[in-house]
């Protein structure tokens, strides 16, 4: 699947990214994560890239562009990818549509993530990050606790750290600059049929379940999901006979069950001795079979 995720300043584009990535096994390219290695690097795109990100702004659309085109002409990305942050105003969008078909593969789908501008800001400000795996953490709603509190790198508690451009005066403009130059991608995306918004406030599950959904991907769902299922078939109801043979089958089963209990009474009675554990095993068993 080619996917993108839009979505304002931490709207979870990068969490629910990396569960996608899990489940569809294609690569998550976020133009940030690009952006931060080649500052990191020290790389004359990550040097021309930095005063921009520093204050909030996009980087100049040609450096996003040439990076972008260089990533999805990558191996993996032929099986699909899911595109977190990119494209972030109009012209990318387009270009990234050419870029697209010339490659001959176009978008499935593109889901915009929307999240309360409140809420937005405070999870920005829990946002921390390990400094060696890279994964995403949020003090406030998903602290690294448990198993997950160790990185899978290192095997030690994650180092966390906050992304530089994560405090308050910079969040503002990237606000800002996300509504005046990322907002339309919306109608953009939903003129061609491909746009999907869904509520990505809540709980994290809870999202990547409206996500699944909105992605119409079976893959995605999770056991709590397939839970759910008897509240469907409660839905289809008329169609179902085999709740009236019900009360025909109780008293053969009742009386088949008293038969082969009477029965086991007399085996368990005769081998008693020779089975043990396993004759304490199946009276279990017995038991949670009276009381269905
Ligand atoms: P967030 O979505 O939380 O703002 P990102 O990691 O996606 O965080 O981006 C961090 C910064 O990197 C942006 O504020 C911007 O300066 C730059 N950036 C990321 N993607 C793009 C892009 N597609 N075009 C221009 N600048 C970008």
């Amino acid at each position: 699947m080619r996917i993108v995720l839009l979505g304002a300043p931490g709207s979870g584009k990068g969490t629910q990214s990396q569960r996608l990535v899990e489940r569809l096994g294609i690569p998550q390219i976020s133009t940030g994560d690009l952006l931060r290695a080649a500052v990191a690097r020290g790389s004359e795109l990550g040097r021309q890239a930095k005063e921009a990100m520093d204050a909030g702004r996009l980087v100049e659309d040609s450096l996003v562009l040439g990076m972008i085109a260089e990533r999805l002409r990558e191996p993996d990305a032929r099986r699909g990818f899911i595109l977190d942050g990119f494209p972030r105003n109009l012209a990318q969008a387009h270009a990234l549509e050419r870029l697209l078909e010339s490659l001959k593969q176009p978008l499935d789908a593109v889901v915009q993530l929307e999240v309360d501008s409140r809420e937005l800001v405070r999870r920005i400000s829990g946002r921390r990050s390990c400094a060696d795996c890279g994964r995403v953490f949020n003090l406030l709603t998903s602290p690294p606790l448990g198993a997950g509190a160790v990185c899978p790198k290192t095997g030690a508690a994650h180092r966390l750290v906050q992304r530089p451009d994560d405090n308050e005066a910079t969040v503002t403009e990237r606000l800002r600059v996300y509504d005046e130059k990322t907002r339309p991608l919306i109608e953009f995306y939903r003129a061609r049929g491909l746009l999907q918004v869904i509520d990505a406030e809540g709980d994290v599950d809870e999202v990547t379940r409206r996500l699944a959904q909105a992605l119409h991907a079976p893959a995605l769902r999770t056991p709590r999901r397939v839970a759910k299922r008897p509240a469907r078939r409660a839905a289809r109801a008329p169609a179902r006979p085999a709740r009236k043979k019900q009360p025909k089958r109780k008293p053969a089963t009742r009386s088949a069950r008293a038969r082969s209990a009477a029965q086991r009474s007399r085996t368990r009675r005769s081998a008693a001795p020779r089975r043990g554990k396993s004759a304490r095993g199946s009276s279990r068993t017995r038991g949670t079979r009276r009381r269905r």
